[in-house]
């Protein structure tokens, strides 16, 4: 039996993405400020990535 393949349309705010609930950032500029001001105000360590699904930037912990 093949497997479906679904291709995926390119919606940036689509309600399934993994990354619905997540702080977005349009640059990896804007992404490593939050992130470096959230490490002194809270002092968890986080990290830049760019995401498939929206090709925006979010934090995660590492
Ligand atoms: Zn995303």
């Amino acid at each position: 039996m093949p497997r479906r393949h679904f291709v995926k349309k390119h919606v940036p705010y689509e309600h399934k993405a993994p990354c619905g609930r997540k702080r977005t950032f349009t640059s990896e500029t804007e992404a490593l400020k939050a992130a470096e001001s959230q490490v002194l105000t809270s002092a968890v360590q986080l990290k830049v990535y760019q995401c498939p699904y929206c090709t925006k930037w979010h934090l995660s912990k590492m």
